[in-house]
């Protein structure tokens, strides 16, 4: 069974705090992490997503597995619509407005200061992340009318798996 919370949940809508050590409890905790995104599968996961609310995410862009602690969005730029979904979201898309380009700043696993930064998918992952460790769903980024429909889509359908 997922350990992945879906929409509903009271982590996903929490600010999440920052970590003060990176210790073994945080190394674990990241690798769990990758695991529970290969698993998925999904291109990112955010400690929210899992009912922890620390500033960590973990993400794979077609560059291996990475882990970013304690981000602090840097830069942004450009503009860009795509079809977007969330492992919290589970079966459902939406055409999503971001920045094109996002230049993230944090520790990785390793306690070192490293810079992700770039456009088409990586951009857009590290912006989806990001937004979940400040208690941001896709759903917020959807303009007023397509929110209402999604939410009451969400209402009657559900999530695949759901009991009913
Ligand atoms: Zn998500």
């Amino acid at each position: 069974m997922s350990e992945i919370v879906v929409f509903g949940h009271p982590s996903l809508k929490q600010k999440s705090t920052n970590i003060t050590s990176i210790d073994d409890y945080i190394i674990n905790l990241s690798k769990k992490m990758i695991k529970i995104m290969y698993e998925a599968p999904g291109v990112g996961l955010a400690a929210p997503q899992i009912g922890i609310n620390k500033n960590i995410f973990v993400f794979d862009a077609g560059d291996g597995p990475k882990v970013a602690i304690n981000p602090v969005l840097e830069k942004v730029s450009g503009e860009i619509i795509f079809m977007e979904g969330c492992l919290s979201l589970p079966g459902y898309y939406w055409d999503i407005e971001r920045y094109e380009y996002a230049r993230i700043s944090c520790l990785n696993e390793k306690n070192q200061q490293v810079i992700y930064e770039g456009d088409d998918l990586l951009g857009r992952v590290l912006q989806h992340e990001f937004d979940h460790l400040n208690g941001k769903l896709l759903l917020s980024s959807l303009k007023r009318k397509e929110r209402r429909n999604a939410l009451k889509e969400i209402s009657i359908k559900g999530f695949p798996g759901d009991q009913i």
